[in-house]
């Protein structure tokens, strides 16, 4: 804590365990709900260059716009961010990360918000819709969004258009509907697998890029005994949802008995298609034949969340990773949610939370 004027404020070091823009983005949004002002040092402490880029100020921008809010230090390459909020409305919102940069992590960042605004928000984002290191659209709409369904969240994502890098220029809306309270979630086995899902998209490429990628993975998929049904999305110029750049990928998905989870992989110049497909089928079998409903990434996409609900969620990944820890540390220090963690970094673990059951 430290004292600016007469207000006590948490400081977080923004060079803590994992290090990057996480901390920024999820502290801010956490500081947004509980109405008070945050100080961010150090932030993305560990990268190099440290400090903002265009999508952690857009995340900010937006996240001040979502709750009235204000912001000091918002500059490229700031490395301390004061942020005070003030209170969460309802609306429609419009921002341009003007770059590649992932509105994925910038929705990762606002979802939180919009869904305890007193009234829907409606929030549209250019940027880049399916980048390295973070989650792709079609992640968050077939798999985050599908479990944070089961814990009351109504949010509908569409892509307008996809956005690769150098370029970005994908175009994203998410509407949400308010949520009063959230249910705890618990996936701790995956009972049935009732549903594989695949989705491979290239915007700017020969179909055979999409084809390749599709029946490699399928193909995979079926002799471990699992019967994938595909959507393919080849886009071309001319096709308002086809991107500035060219770029393809692959997304997988499991709809089992308590919910659903999935892989992504993207396509590089470069790579075969084929081990594209291979890579993320080979993903989806490890996580299927070991039991796991939670694949790594969407572990700490879930822990603010079930921080914030009403009860106690429960969750068995194949990896606890540093991501997940840091989140765990910021809901824990910001929100006071309690956690208990089985398992080690790297490793599988069973994580449970009480969460806060915050209301509106
Ligand atoms: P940071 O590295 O701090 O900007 O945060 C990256 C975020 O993106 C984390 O929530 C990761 O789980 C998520 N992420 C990174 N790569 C993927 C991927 N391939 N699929 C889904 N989510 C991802």
């Amino acid at each position: 804590m430290t004292r600016r004027g007469q207000v006590l404020m948490i400081t977080i070091r923004g060079d803590m365990l994992e290090g990057g823009g996480q901390i920024l983005r999820l502290s801010t949004a956490l500081a947004a709900l509980m109405g008070e002002p945050i100080k961010i040092v150090k932030v993305r402490g560990k990268r190099r260059p440290p400090g903002l880029r265009r999508q952690h100020m857009t995340a900010l921008e937006v996240l001040a716009s979502l709750c009235n809010g204000r912001v000091e230090g918002l500059r490229l390459g700031s490395t301390e961010v004061f942020f005070e909020p003030g209170d969460i409305g309802g609306g429609s919102y419009r921002f341009d990360v003007g770059t590649a940069g992932s509105v994925s992590l910038i929705l990762q960042a606002a979802m939180p918000v919009m869904v305890f605004a007193p009234s829907p928000v409606k929030l549209r984002l250019r940027g880049g819709t399916n980048n390295p290191m973070a989650p792709p659209v079609d992640y968050l709409e077939r798999i985050l969004l599908e479990d944070l369904k089961l814990m009351g969240v109504e949010a509908r994502l569409r892509v307008y258009r996809r956005g690769f890098y150098p370029r970005g220029g994908g175009e994203v809306e998410v509407q949400t509907q308010p949520s009063r309270r959230l249910k705890p979630l618990v996936l701790q086995d995956l009972g049935r697998i009732l549903e594989v899902r695949g989705l491979v998209y290239s915007c700017r490429l020969p179909s055979h890029i999409a084809n390749r990628m599709a029946s490699s993975a399928s193909e995979r998929l079926r002799r471990a005994g699992l019967d994938p049904v595909f959507e393919r999305e080849v886009l071309q110029p001319g096709n308002p949802k086809c991107s500035l750049d060219p770029g393809c990928g692959i997304v997988l998905s499991v709809k089992h008995s308590y919910g659903f989870f999935g892989v992504d992989n993207l396509g590089v110049k470069g790579k075969r298609a084929e081990l594209v497909g291979l890579e993320a089928a080979d993903q989806l079998i490890k996580l299927v034949e070991g039991g796991y409903p939670v694949d790594r990434h969407l572990c700490d996409q879930l822990i603010v969340w079930m921080a914030l609900a009403d009860g106690v969620s429960r969750v068995k990944t194949i990896e606890l990773t540093l991501h997940a820890l840091t989140c765990i540390e910021l809901t824990k220090t910001i929100l006071k949610a309690e956690f208990k963690v089985e398992g080690d970094l790297g490793k599988p673990a069973v994580i449970e939370c009480r969460g806060i059951g915050y209301e509106r």
